[in-house]
C-alpha cells in the first residue's frame, strides 16, 4: 500500500510507523494542497497509543504507512522521536490541523462531510462550523454507529454529496481501517482520521485550556476529565519503554558493524 499522491516525504520511523517531519504550518500547507488536487489522499494523526497498536499489529502499521501524511498528534510521539535521535519539529494536533484546513477551505468554498460520533453530534458540529467559517460548505453528515450492511449507503451518501474533505471520526483504529478499506470507493479528495474532533467541535467534549496545550499537558487534562481512559494512557509508558529498547538495540547493532 502506498500513498496515492503528494510530494516527496521526509519521515521519521517510530516503532515501524512513518511520521512526517513537518511543523503544524507545513502540515496544513500539505493538507490544503491535497484537498485541492485530484485523487484520494489520506491523513492519519497517530498518538503513542496508536503507534503502540501498530507496533503490535503489522496490518495496522501497514495501514498507517499507506497514508500520504501522518502527523504526530501526541507529545509522546515527539518525545519518542527525540529519544531516538530523529527529532520532529513539534506536535501537530489532528484537531488543530482539521480546523485550520476547514478555515482555509472556507476561503475557496470547499466542502466537508462529517462522518462519525454519536447521532446528532455531527449535525451540531456542522452548525458550529458554519458559524465559524461562513464560506465552508457542509456537504453532509452521518453518525458513526452503523453496521457493515449500512456501509454501501454511507459511501453513496458521501460520494453524492460532492465533498472535498471527509472527516472520519470513529476513533482509532476503526477510522483508519475504515478509510483503508474504502479509499478506492470514495470520490473525495482527502480523508482525515480525526478521532474525537466532532465531539470537540460540537462542544460535547471540551478541549483542554490553552495553558495545558502550551505546556504539552493536554493528555493530563483529558485523563483528569475522563479517568475511565486510564487504560488507554497506559500505552504511553509502554511506548516510551519500547522506543528506548529499540533505540538501544539499534545502537548495539551499529557498534557491531
Ligand atoms: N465512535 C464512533 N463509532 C464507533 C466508535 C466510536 O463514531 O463505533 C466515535 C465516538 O463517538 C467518538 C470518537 O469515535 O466521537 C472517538 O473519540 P475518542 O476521543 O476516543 O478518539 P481518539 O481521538 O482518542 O481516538
Amino acid at each position: 500500500m502506498e500513498g496515492s499522491k503528494g510530494s516527496k516525504r521526509d519521515t521519521v520511523n517510530i516503532l515501524g510507523v512513518n511520521i512526517d517531519r513537518l511543523t503544524a504550518t507545513e502540515a496544513l500547507g500539505r493538507a490544503v494542497d491535497m484537498v485541492r488536487s485530484d485523487g484520494v489522499s489520506v491523513i492519519y494523526t497517530p498518538n503513542p497509543e496508536i503507534v503502540m497498536a501498530a507496533y503490535e499489529d503489522t496490518d495496522f502499521a501497514k495501514i498507517l504507512n499507506s497514508a500520504d501524511m501522518c502527523v504526530a498528534d501526541g507529545i509522546g510521539v515527539v518525545y519518542g522521536a527525540k529519544m531516538q535521535g530523529t527529532p520532529l519539529p513539534e506536535r501537530v494536533a489532528g484537531f488543530d490541523l482539521s480546523c485550520g484546513l476547514m478555515a482555509e477551505m472556507a476561503k475557496f468554498g470547499g466542502s466537508v462531510f462529517l462522518f462519525g460520533s454519536k447521532p446528532g453530534v455531527a449535525e451540531t458540529a456542522a452548525e458550529k462550523l458554519r458559524e465559524k467559517n461562513p464560506g465552508l460548505k457542509i456537504a453532509g453528515t452521518c453518525d458513526g454507529y452503523f453496521s457493515e450492511d449500512d456501509v454501501p449507503k454511507i459511501i453513496e451518501k458521501i460520494n453524492v454529496s460532492g465533498a472535498d474533505l471527509l472527516m472520519v471520526c470513529l476513533g482509532a483504529p476503526k477510522q483508519e481501517k475504515w478509510i483503508a478499506a474504502h479509499r478506492g470507493e470514495l470520490n473525495v479528495k482527502l480523508c482525515i482520521g480525526a478521532g474525537g474532533s466532532l465531539d470537540v467541535l460540537a462542544g460535547t467534549v471540551k478541549r483542554a485550556p490553552d495553558i495545558f496545550i502550551k505546556l504539552n499537558l493536554e493528555w493530563f487534562y483529558r485523563l483528569c476529565k475522563q479517568p475511565s481512559r486510564i487504560g488507554r494512557f497506559a500505552a504511553l509508558p509502554r511506548f516510551i519503554g519500547e522506543v528506548h529498547r529499540a533505540n538501544k538495540a539499534s545502537k548495539r547493532a551499529k557498534k557491531q558493524k
